[in-house]
């Protein structure tokens, strides 16, 4: 109970702590707190996960069977019997007729229900001998003049803890709604409103805790997802403002005969969907905003050429281009490809790895330094502190959700505002886009290059394990290649190595006996990994087993057989990463995964592998088997997580909100009119810094 001397003076505000309302006490309090609920402010935005209906009670004449419904009436007689099954039975009586209800197992119900007592009850009502009976119903007894229910009640359902129930929390809500929603701004103009059709936010919040019926809280929970995405959009297109507002990117030039020399150096033609991408890119790079794009198409649709084709592009107008690859191999790969394809022309490209450095270091530093490296292909240590490039037009940076964002603001250090091209072959799925990713422009490739082999896909039970080693064998005594991936045991430590290791051991004296067997794996040198990249890549070696090293960056054309050990171990995103290593060549190629689902997400995932060949259908599924938070590691991307909005559920109230957002801030940019004012203070409140808000006096 609020202490008497809890200052009724001071008005209340959104901001009044819990301790300070009707029926909450200092046990109370602190339960509310262990669920995130401190203020009004925090209560009323304690949401309800669903709603529970709980109809108007019914003349005991006028139950029908097999529905849950409510009744009253006097007891007029109870009964226990310990034989067969502790059996408790009452009567109920109204003036229409007498209901039975019986409660097995009931020895607890002794004493508690008494002839003359009024009780009501709910419960599913069946028949027998054409008398209406319920088993097991829910029971309450109440004082003669407590008024009938006469409508349908909407009864809001909690999130609860083991020490605080959903109807507790209902009553608290009880007595400090009207208190609580007298002090709910607005947001937005009428006008929006209307044009929405969303109830005003005070309407919201009163329905979405009390509301009328079903129809009610569905249009209050739309108001309030509204809000939400709402604030989002214009957070996002506010702190883009921030921060692309006063940077410049080089302003780069691309002509015909330029375009011609480029892809003279390429070894086949560029697809349409390449040659679109090109485009849209170019036209970026010619524009000083710097350009920050995501290259999304699937793995194998030919993006390293593309963005190859960029790179050349800012070569030509004088600045270097790095890529930034999450792994050696990655980068070496790159290198490999590239190197291929620009040789014999001026243009200089080297790798920049940790041994890199050490090795050929002070001459490469230098001239990375002084801009006679033109492509500067690397990991993490690319970004290293003594590494300094002369003028950076372009950064590439390859599967971003593996390399952080953080690089970014290094380059920013270094005094380098170069174009961004970031290429995934994950793709964001289009509600993704519309949020997370909201501060990219996507290119997206849709068709892989001409003369691609389809990739069938097989699961097989661990017991079945021989039957896919079967094929494996089949395809390596046709002459081709094939790489069997092991699941990491652990980060670090040499498990890994043991896993690999102990496994080609098996696999080398058993199933694959006689065939040339190699093991890739973390824990070996980089020249070690190269070696034996190089053999598989020369067809040297039938078989490679490694653990997911191969899921980026390798090219081996003649490898048709992708076998995945324990499948189940894998995400989604992961297992399709690795498909997408065979299928390269003129050959059909498979992807067998061998695995026993622990659960049914990751049944669900091992069936979408066989049914979907399509990255974009595939990052669909895995959105929703993860969720946002998961995909991408997106936790630490520092927006919001959602109160009510389903991110991956919510593409249409995305859409609208992105278009709402963009024209309010067309029509008032710092949102400086009286209108505006609640929503600006929340952004402040809630984004603060990230915005691009000039202070109001
Ligand atoms: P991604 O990086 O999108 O996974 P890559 O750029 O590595 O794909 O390309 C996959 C393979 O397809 C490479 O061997 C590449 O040489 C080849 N390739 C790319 N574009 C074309 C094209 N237009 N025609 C034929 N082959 C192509
Ligand atoms: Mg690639």
């Amino acid at each position: 109970m609020t202490t008497p001397s809890s200052p009724l003076a001071q008005a209340p505000s959104l901001q009044t702590p819990t301790a300070d309302l009707v029926g909450v006490g200092p046990t109370r309090a602190k339960q509310l707190a262990d669920v995130g609920v401190c203020t009004l402010g925090d209560l009323l935005e304690y949401f309800p996960f669903r709603y529970q209906i709980e109809r108007s009670e019914c003349p005991i004449q006028e139950l029908v069977g097999d529905q849950v419904q409510y009744a009253r009436g006097e007891v007029i007689a109870v009964n226990y019997s310990p034989f067969p099954r502790k059996r408790f039975e009452a009567t109920l009586e109204d003036p229409t007729g007498t209901l039975s209800l019986a409660w097995f197992n009931g020895a607890h119900m002794r004493g508690r229900i008494h002839p003359g007592e009024i009780v009501r009850v709910q419960g599913k009502v069946n028949f027998f001998r054409a008398l209406p009976q319920m088993v097991q119903p829910s029971w309450e007894i109440i004082a003669p003049d407590t008024p009938l229910v006469g409508d349908d009640l909407v009864r809001s359902v909690y999130p609860a803890t083991a020490k605080i129930k959903s109807m507790a929390i209902w009553k608290i809500m009880d007595a400090n709604l009207a208190k609580g929603l007298a002090l709910v701004p607005e947001w937005f103009e009428q006008s929006l409103l209307s044009r929405r059709m969303l109830l005003p936010r005070r309407d919201a919040y009163r329905a979405i805790h009390r509301p009328a019926s079903e129809r009610e809280a569905q249009l209050a929970r739309r108001r309030l997802v509204y809000d939400e995405l709402m604030l989002m959009q214009l957070a996002l297109l506010l702190g883009k403002r921030l921060q692309t507002g006063d940077i410049l990117a080089p302003e780069m030039k691309a002509d015909r005969l330029l375009d011609e020399r480029i892809r003279k150096r390429f070894p086949f033609e560029l697809t349409q969907a390449q040659t679109h991408a090109v485009w849209e890119i170019l036209r970026d790079m010619k524009l000083r905003a710097p350009m920050n794009r995501l290259l999304q198409g699937d793995v194998g649709s030919g993006k390293t050429v593309v963005a190859l084709y960029a790179m050349l592009v800012a070569v030509a107008n004088g600045f270097q281009s790095l890529i930034l690859a999450p792994t050696e191999i990655l980068a070496e790969q790159h290198k490999l490809t590239i190197g291929q394809m620009l040789h014999g022309s001026n243009v200089r490209v080297e790798l920049v790895t940790h041994d890199a450095k050490k090795a050929g270091g002070a001459d490469l530093k230098r001239d990375l330094a002084n801009g006679k490296v033109h492509i500067a292909i690397g990991t993490q240590a690319l970004l290293g502190e003594d590494v300094n490039f002369q003028r950076v037009g372009l950064v590439v940076v390859d599967e971003q959700h593996k390399l952080g964002v953080r690089q970014r603001g290094v380059l920013r250090e270094k005094g380098l505002s170069p174009h961004y091209l970031i290429m995934t072959a994950t793709p964001i799925p289009r509600t993704l886009a519309l949020s997370y990713f909201a501060d990219f422009a996507i290119t997206t490739i849709r068709d892989l290059p001409p003369g691609r082999q389809p990739i069938k896909t097989h699961w097989f039970r661990q017991n079945e394990s021989a039957m896919a080693y079967t094929l494996l064998k089949r395809e390596v005594a046709l002459g081709r290649q094939a790489f069997v991936v092991v699941p990491k045991v652990e980060e670090g430590g040499d498990v890994d190595l043991k896993s690999v290791q102990s496994h080609m051991e098996d696999l080398h004296a058993g199933v694959l006996s006689g065939l040339r067997v190699q093991m890739l794996h973390g824990q070996m040198k980089p020249e070690q990994k190269q070696q034996v990249m190089d053999q598989m890549r020369t067809g040297q070696i039938d078989v490679l087993v490694a653990t997911t090293v191969v899921e980026v960056g390798v090219d081996v054309p003649n490898a048709t057989v992708m076998l995945i050990e324990n499948a189940e171990m894998f995400g989604l995103a992961q297992l399709h990463q690795l498909r997408g290593r065979v299928g390269r060549g003129r050959h059909a190629s498979f992807c067998l995964l061998v695995g026993d689902p622990m659960n049914d997400s990751s049944r669900e995932r091992l069936e979408a592998m066989v049914k979907l060949t399509s990255g974009f259908d595939i990052a669909d599924v895995d959105l929703q088997l993860r969720g946002p938070g998961e995909f991408f590691g997106l936790r630490q991307h520092g927006l919001p997580q959602f109160k009510l909005a389903d991110i991956a559920g919510e593409l249409e109230m995305l859409q609208l909100t992105r278009q709402d957002a963009t024209q309010l801030l067309e029509r008032d940019p710092q949102l400086l009119s009286a209108g505006h004012r609640v929503l600006r203070d929340q952004l402040q409140r809630q984004f603060g810094d990230s915005l691009y808000l000039v202070p109001i006096r």
